[in-house]
């Protein structure tokens, strides 16, 4: 396809976190434009950002329905939408769209409950059409390049995992001030059952998978609401045992007081170790038991081919967030490009069975705290 695929929007409207960053990481390559959208709950401010946007003010729809009937009517319609909603729309406006013919590239947590994520799974796969989900962190460069580390077995057999997200934005009661993203954050009916463990406990999940190749077989958490009067937990200590006897650590909390971004993954083999922080995206440090450490810096000629393929600038030329975004919207437009010849949705890409793996992960970590008990997957 020569053409540029064009993309709709539900959500991103003014004031929003994450659909600017969904914008600027789908044009990046020049693969993709916006150009429909239902940027808002409210129709007048779904008007005004499209105009702010410089798309045609009359494909910024008043609502997802009806951004979904038009343009699945037009010749010239969306390829694909995007969702960047809070997470209780993002089964309706999915399944709308794969009903109409429509593929979708999602935020994640991929729905709001785990019964809700079955049912996308379904519609999914009986749709035949891309499905793509938005867990950023699988798009950096040296994350790409710690699975083919894990993958080649150089650590030898992985014995233990440790992973940890840790934000202090929620370290007050900031839902109560009407903040736009603590609010639905906190609201179970906006939200899904899962606080912290739904907003950034499944990055910290799918990353473990990810990157190891294994899979967590069962679990012990902890979920607290450490905030007074806050509905949802905001703090989780969990273990973990993976499908190879392999055992970890998974922390997420939204109350670690001065965190930022905090994202650390840690992987130990029995010959040695990986560890990659977000805030410290390209350089990851490899350690051996009988060997020095080593420090891989993004970019470079040493790297395997798959962290090789997703950089754009030569090394010590920094990438970050906003790139390994574009990084995955680039494998889902190369994808939909072809996908009628036949091409399918890379595996470096999470889609809809990382969304299920996620949704399981929070119900059954919701489970663990409730009963106090390992509880299988
Ligand atoms: P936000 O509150 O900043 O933005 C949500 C947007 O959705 C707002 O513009 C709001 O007006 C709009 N919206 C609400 N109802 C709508 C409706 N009915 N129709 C159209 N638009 C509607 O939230 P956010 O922090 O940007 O999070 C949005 C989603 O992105 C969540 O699912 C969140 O989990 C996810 N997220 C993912 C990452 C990541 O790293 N991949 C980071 C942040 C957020």
């Amino acid at each position: 396809m020569s053409r540029k695929l064009r993309m709709g929007m539900v959500g991103g409207g003014p004031g929003a976190f994450i659909g600017p960053v969904h914008r600027m990481a789908a044009e990046l390559d020049g693969k993709i434009e916006l150009v429909a959208g239902a940027f808002s709950q409210s129709a007048e401010r779904s008007r005004a950002a499209g105009v702010s946007f410089g798309i045609d003010p009359e494909r910024a729809y008043a609502s997802y329905q009806e951004l979904i009937n038009t343009e699945s009517k037009r010749e010239d319609g969306i390829d694909f939408v995007v969702i960047a909603t809070p997470n209780h729309l993002h089964l309706p406006v999915a399944e709308a769209a794969l009903r109409a013919g429509i593929a979708v590239m999602s935020d994640k947590p991929a729905t709001a409950t785990y019964d809700e994520v079955l049912r996308l799974k379904s519609v999914v796969e009986h749709a035949g059409l891309p499905y793509g989900l938005t867990h950023t962190y699988a798009g950096y460069s040296l994350v790409r390049e710690a699975r083919a580390i894990c993958a080649s077995g150089k650590l030898g057999p992985i014995r233990k995992v440790a992973v940890e997200y840790l934000q202090g934005w929620l370290s007050s009661p900031l839902e109560q001030t009407g903040q736009k993203q603590a609010s639905w954050r906190s609201d179970p009916a906006l939200n899904g059952p899962g606080g912290a463990i739904g907003d950034i406990g499944t990055h910290a999940f799918h990353l473990v998978e990810y990157v190891t190749g294994l899979q967590v077989t069962s679990i012990n958490a902890a979920l607290r609401s450490v905030v007074a009067g806050r509905k949802l937990d905001d703090d989780c200590n969990a273990l973990v045992r993976l499908n190879n006897g392999a055992s970890g650590v998974l922390l997420a909390s939204q109350v670690a007081a001065g965190e930022g971004n905090s994202l650390r993954l840690r992987v130990y083999g029995d010959k040695g170790s990986l560890d990659w922080q977000q805030q410290d995206p390209n350089r990851l440090r490899v350690k051996w038991q009988d060997g020095p450490e080593e420090i891989h810096h993004a970019s470079a000629g040493y790297l395997s081919a798959d962290s090789r393929a997703v950089v754009r600038l030569p090394g010590g030329h920094p990438e970050g967030y906003i790139e390994a975004f574009a990084v995955l919207y680039r494998e889902f437009a190369e994808a939909l490009a072809s996908w009628k010849k036949g091409n399918r949705l890379p595996a470096t890409l999470p889609g809809i069975e990382a969304g299920v793996r996620g949704m399981r992960f929070i119900e059954r970590a919701i489970a663990s705290n409730k009963t106090e008990s390992w509880v299988e997957f």
